[in-house]
């Protein structure tokens, strides 16, 4: 019942918006970068942030871990809660470059259970920041949930208000098809979607998921 569900919103969303090209980010490390930074606050900010990183030449994960808290503290800044996005973002770091030198090719071929196991054990790095670098960084197939995804699921009476992030993410991981493209694309659709439409006051005469069948 829920796989017609879904695919009935998604292809609904789908229509509205068309394809979203996520994640923002020309290379891989800038969308890890870009997961981490984007913790509680707009993406806006995030992308003044990593204009400044880019600006310095920074964005190449050795370079970034030999900069100084302090001087990476500035540069986030933008990006607000620097103070401990710089310690979170050089707890990744330091991950990567002890576990993979650095490598973001290694790091792509290790198999995806063990290494989201490995990403949510560094300390900063929760459920959805680990799958964002998974799915949109390193093309793993795993389906990113976030604030946006508990409201609208909410709303619909798929999920209790208080559902746990891994109760959410299997509802869509056992309904739909391991598929990166199509788990990057239906993320991207809810977000929109809730940007637009589901906010704390919805506006559901327009929204695309008004009248959905689920
Ligand atoms: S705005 Fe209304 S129709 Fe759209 S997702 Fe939210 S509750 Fe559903």
């Amino acid at each position: 019942m829920s796989t017609k569900l879904l695919k009935n919103a998604y292809k609904r969303m789908f229509r509205h918006y068309g394809p979203l090209h996520w994640w923002p980010g020309e290379t891989p490390f800038e969308v890890m970068v870009g997961a981490i930074l984007t913790q509680n606050t707009a993406w806006s900010n995030v992308e003044k942030a990593i204009a400044n990183l880019k600006k310095a030449k920074l964005l190449e994960p050795h370079k970034l871990y030999r900069l100084s808290p302090a001087k990476l503290a500035q540069r986030i800044r933008p990006a607000g809660f620097f103070r401990l996005k710089t310690k979170r973002l050089r707890n990744f770091l330091k991950f990567l470059l002890d576990e993979y030198e650095g490598d973001i090719g290694q790091l792509k071929r290790q198999p995806l259970g063990p290494l989201r196991h490995k990403l949510l054990a560094v300390n900063g790095i929760g459920p959805e920041t680990a799958d964002s670098i998974l799915l949109y960084a390193l093309d793993k197939p795993i389906f990113v949930v976030d604030a946006y995804t508990r409201r609208i699921l909410h709303r619909h009476h798929l999920v209790k208000a208080d559902a746990t992030y891994d109760a959410m993410q299997e509802l869509f991981m056992q309904n739909l098809k391991a598929d990166v493209p199509h788990y990057n694309e239906y993320h991207a659709q809810i977000v929109n979607t809730a940007k637009d439409f589901c906010r704390t006051k919805p506006r559901c005469d327009h929204c695309p998921l008004n009248g959905v069948n689920w």
